[in-house]
């Protein structure tokens, strides 16, 4: 740790919540140079939805690489490019009876987050855009602006511009009404709101502590878009790619949104890719409006095509994840009964679960009380209060089993 310490910046985190040099790593196990392994209730911050280093994806990456498969990643035409784009459309698009033209906006998710604001803005001519409290979208200036997390944004260094934040579902009391406010304001002509280009929003809040917005909620906001003639922008790069059974996370809600980014879990590898989808009606970008070195990872192309084939021609991934969703909120219900100090309520939906905490100390002690016994969970919440477990889809029962018995004496130890 001595080398990371003397050379790499202050801003490094995850370093610091896990204290080991990691090595290896295959399913759902990290292993560390000492040989240590870690259950992973992680998952690259769910960019590993199949797990590390998925055999079927490895053999299609291996066997690109030996047969001297382009690498490099300007979104040139290339055969990888054109397979990935055509399966996305046999697997994806076509069974939903989804029309979406697909960008490739760069390297990750807060490039696609950045381009879907670019895009709205450039559709509708207008400059703000409505985040939500608690949003998390990515670190660059625009994410960070529709981002609600006043830590994150503090980075900027200074104040951030061009959108508006409004209360998330649930955010306010029950029996206040956040849509009602938001209409109320565009109604209004004297609340001074410029009427936003688009809203963007996550269907379930990762970062910001596992918010899960109901179908209500999310169909009433985009009604509302549709009566201002706002763009309804989903960002399903944490949820979507099957973290909550279905491959997008709200595609059983009847929402039809203009533009979805998505990231993370695309390449299915861990390597970086990401992707907006676009109505055809709002593909305004002129050729080169918006493009850059590494946006057609011909790698990511590969092992994201090989994952569609390996994990989406049929159901069975989305009726396991929902199987062993029910496994682990059985769980998490049991460990809430057996400690009601430190629970305060249970959280998620499919394999996206966790608990708020009482305290964020304990969330934090549970946390790293769990890495000492091998099990990699995070904080989330907007006071790291949050205790969340994103097991990669492919976890087993066993591996559910052994997380829960180690949180259970990470409790014991709080
Ligand atoms: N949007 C959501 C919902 C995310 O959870 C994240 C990352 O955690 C991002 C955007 C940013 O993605 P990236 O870190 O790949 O830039």
């Amino acid at each position: 740790m001595e080398t990371f310490e003397r050379l790499e910046s202050e801003v490094r985190g995850y370093c610091r919540s896990w204290p080991a040099v990691f090595a290896s790593a295959e399913g759902c196990h990290l292993v560390d140079e000492d040989g240590r392994r870690y259950l992973d209730f992680f998952a690259g911050a769910g960019a590993l939805n199949y797990g590390h280093n998925p055999p079927a994806l490895m053999e299609a990456l291996s066997a690109h690489i030996a047969g001297n498969g382009i690498i490099h990643g300007l979104d040139m035409a290339t055969t990888t490019k054109r397979d990935f784009l055509q399966r996305f459309e046999e697997v994806v698009l076509t069974p939903r009876s989804l029309e979406y033209k697909v960008q490739f906006p760069g390297p990750t998710g807060t490039n696609a987050v950045e381009s879907a604001l670019k895009l709205a803005r450039k559709v509708t001519g207008r400059e703000r855009i409505v985040g939500f409290t608690n949003a998390f979208h990515g670190m660059t200036l625009g994410s960070l602006a529709v981002t609600g997390n006043s830590m994150k944004r503090k980075g900027a260094g200074v104040p951030l511009h061009m959108a508006d934040s409004m209360p998330y579902d649930g955010f306010l009391d029950d029996d206040a009404d956040s849509l009602g406010y938001l209409e109320a304001m565009l109604d209004d002509d004297g609340s001074g709101l410029d009427k936003p280009a688009a809203v963007i929003l996550e269907t379930i809040q990762a970062e910001g502590g596992i918010n899960v917005a109901t179908t209500e909620w999310l169909r009433g906001l985009q009604d509302l878009c549709r009566r201002h003639d706002i763009l309804f922008i989903i960002d399903d790069i944490q949820v979507g790619c099957g973290r909550t059974g279905p491959f997008f996370s709200w595609e059983e809600m009847g929402l039809d949104p203009d533009i979805i980014c998505l990231s993370k879990s695309l390449s299915g590898s861990g390597l970086p890719f990401a992707l907006v989808l676009m109505k055809p009606e709002h593909d305004v970008w002129e050729p080169g409006e918006h493009n850059g070195t590494f946006r057609g990872n011909n790698a990511a192309f590969v092992t994201a095509t090989a994952a569609l084939e390996t994990f989406w021609t049929d159901d069975a991934l989305t009726k396991e994840t929902l199987r062993k969703a029910d496994k682990i909120t059985s769980g998490l219900k049991q460990l809430a009964t057996d400690h009601p100090g430190l629970v305060d309520d249970l959280r998620g939906r499919g394999l996206i679960q966790g608990f708020g905490t009482t305290d964020p100390e304990v969330a934090d002690s549970i946390t790293s009380e769990a890495f000492d016994r091998g099990l990699i969970i995070e904080t989330a919440g907007p006071a790291d209060e949050v205790v969340k477990l994103l097991p990669p889809l492919i976890v087993g029962d066993e591996h559910i089993d052994t997380a829960m018995a180690i949180i259970a004496e990470s409790m014991e130890a709080t």
